[in-house]
């Protein structure tokens, strides 16, 4: 059978791989061995699960929103991932691989971090395991997502501010990989989405797939059927997309919807539609799709959300895109604030601008008023309030 998962070589089609320096080669691999048994082991999974529980407090809802179902013409789903302990579907992630790290015998912890949401993720395990925890974040997005900063540091994680580049996720990434090296027996990198070298995307995917299963079982409950008609998230790296179609990936009656961010258009400079405008290419470890020239240097990305400012997309996604499977859209920066101030008002929900990308392609789709349509609403928008409030006067309230 046709299958868009990971192939025995950590490849998904052409995307994947592990292209990282010799020093590495050796702590990538034990992870490599190790990863599967581990966390399909029935002693992780208590202790991961037991933890999903009581301290994330999943599962998240699965919220039937009556008034932009109305507006869309479909029967629309929001799965919760906002309501989650620190406020996005990073946590399911940090938690497994800060119980993996543990198995493992490190006693270091690094990350990187874009809107600061799997920086206080990886802060937070980290406290709770009584860790010591790096985080990289370039400078742009320290100023940026400064709340995050704060709740990373009251949590006892050291922030490193990263000013090479445009000082931006790519950035961060880039010293944590260095950190990787120069430490890297008894550091544990606990990557923050689908991206960096094979085992990462399977791992990570793996990590958020609890948001899948949780749909299906949630629908059946809901709707009589475990499938929907459409999936729908955003995608940075892509880990809050994976965890949603991982359990559907190969069954095609489920038809998958990620929003890139274009930034100020994909035809403009600042734009981080990495899929659309990217040519495959080696970053951080993966082939993948990235923005680059032609002689393989890097163009910086652009968008509002510091969360999707990345020039790469994982594997997985990369994969979808290119054989069909997923129908990729580019979202723009004003799409994605009227649908977070349209979601606001209409269902009292603040989204992370994250999110918002996920949401504003709902006005460029064609539904039947049966469909059953699940979006993944990643993250809430606390961290977002001075950007929204920034650009309050430009929304069209008129069309909510
Ligand atoms: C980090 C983040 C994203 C983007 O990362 P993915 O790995 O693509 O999910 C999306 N939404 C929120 C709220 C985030 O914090």
């Amino acid at each position: 059978m046709k299958t868009y998962q990971i192939d025995s070589n950590g490849y998904y089609g052409e995307f994947g791989g592990a292209y990282i320096p010799e020093i590495l080669y050796k702590t990538v691999e034990t992870l490599k061995e190790n990863y599967l048994p581990i966390i399909e082991s029935e002693e992780f999974k208590k202790e991961y699960h037991a933890l999903l529980r009581d301290y994330v407090g999943r599962p998240s809802p699965l919220y039937y929103a009556s008034r932009m179902s109305a507006k869309y013409g479909c029967k629309l789903y929001l799965k919760r991932e906002d309501l989650n302990h620190t406020g996005a579907h990073k946590i399911n992630n940090s938690i497994g691989q800060i119980l993996l790290a543990k198995r493992m015998g490190k006693t270091r912890i690094i990350a990187e971090t874009g809107a600061g949401q799997h920086g206080v993720a990886t802060a937070t395990v980290c406290a709770l395991m009584n860790m010591p925890c790096r985080v990289y974040m370039g400078a742009l997005d320290v100023e940026r997502q400064a709340v995050n900063v704060e709740r990373m540091r009251m949590l006892g994680a050291e922030v490193m501010p990263v000013y090479s580049g445009n000082k931006t996720l790519k950035d961060a990434t880039n010293e944590a990989i260095r950190d990787w090296c120069c430490n890297p027996s008894d550091t544990f990198y606990i990557i923050g989405s689908t991206v960096g070298p094979h085992p990462y995307p399977d791992m990570v995917a793996r990590l958020q797939s609890v948001i899948s299963a949780e749909i299906k079982e949630q629908l059946q409950e809901k709707e009589g059927r475990d499938y929907p008609d459409y999936l729908m998230a955003c995608v940075g790296g892509g880990s809050n997309a994976a965890g949603t179609i991982y359990h559907y990936i190969d069954d095609e009656r489920v038809k998958i919807v990620l929003g890139e961010a274009g930034g100020m258009g994909i035809e403009t400079p600042q734009t981080a539609a990495s899929m659309e405008i990217g040519t495959p290419g080696i970053l951080h470890g993966s082939r993948i799709m990235v923005m680059q020239t032609p002689d393989g240097q890097i163009i910086e990305p652009y968008s509002i959300s510091a969360g999707l400012d990345y020039p790469g997309t994982g594997p997985i996604h990369c994969n979808l895109y290119k054989t069909g499977r997923a129908q990729v859209m580019a979202v723009n920066d004003n799409e994605a604030l009227q649908a977070a101030f349209e979601l606001t008002r209409l269902e009292g929900i603040i989204p992370a601008l994250e999110s918002s990308h996920a949401l504003a392609m709902l006005p460029k789709m064609k539904f039947k008023k049966d469909d059953v349509v699940v979006l993944t609403v990643s993250g809430r928008g606390d961290k977002d309030l001075t950007t929204y409030l920034k650009h309050k006067d430009e929304i069209d309230y008129e069309a909510i």
